[in-house]
């Protein structure tokens, strides 16, 4: 493990601190009617990272919600200000999600998906990292991540 490459986050409370020990895989923000739901907003942003990688203090409680797919996910939330920390997707064995603004260092959405659902009120400016529906993971992740979720 790399101290350098550590990532921390919080809730909005400060009962749930946690700790991502290595880089993250991927950060995408997707515009779908799901997240727009379970966010209340225009979008979500995630990070994913490997779960072995993601160390979390501080109670969270969970639910099962359905995605576009139909797999479902569970999301984890602040047990007492209802932040909702990170995700776990049933087809995404190992890995998960985290909110990625939970996060004290910004990270840039490395993609954007379910651009067909974008607010109007959002512009994103480098369209060469949109996406009209879900991408092409092969395509799209750095070779770098890819093996390290094979
Ligand atoms: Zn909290
Ligand atoms: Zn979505």
């Amino acid at each position: 493990m790399n101290k350098k490459n550590e990532l921390k986050g919080r809730c909005a409370c400060g009962n749930v601190n946690f700790k991502i020990e290595n880089s993250p895989l991927f950060t995408q923000a997707c515009h779908c009617k799901n997240c727009k739901l379970s966010t209340g907003s225009s979008f979500v942003i995630h990070t994913m990272v490997m779960e072995e990688d993601f160390k979390i203090s501080g109670d969270v409680a969970s639910i099962d919600l359905p995605t576009g797919s139909g797999q479902g996910y569970d999301a984890y939330f602040c047990i007492i200000c209802g932040v909702y920390i990170f995700c776990r997707y049933n087809i995404s064995k190992g890995r998960i999600a985290v909110r990625t603004k939970t996060l004290e260092e910004p990270i840039e959405p490395q993609a954007h998906i379910f651009v067909k659902d974008k607010d109007p009120c959002i512009e994103i400016k480098d369209k060469t990292i949109c996406h009209d529906t879900m991408y092409d993971r092969e395509k799209t992740w750095p070779k770098e991540s890819l093996d390290r979720i094979k």
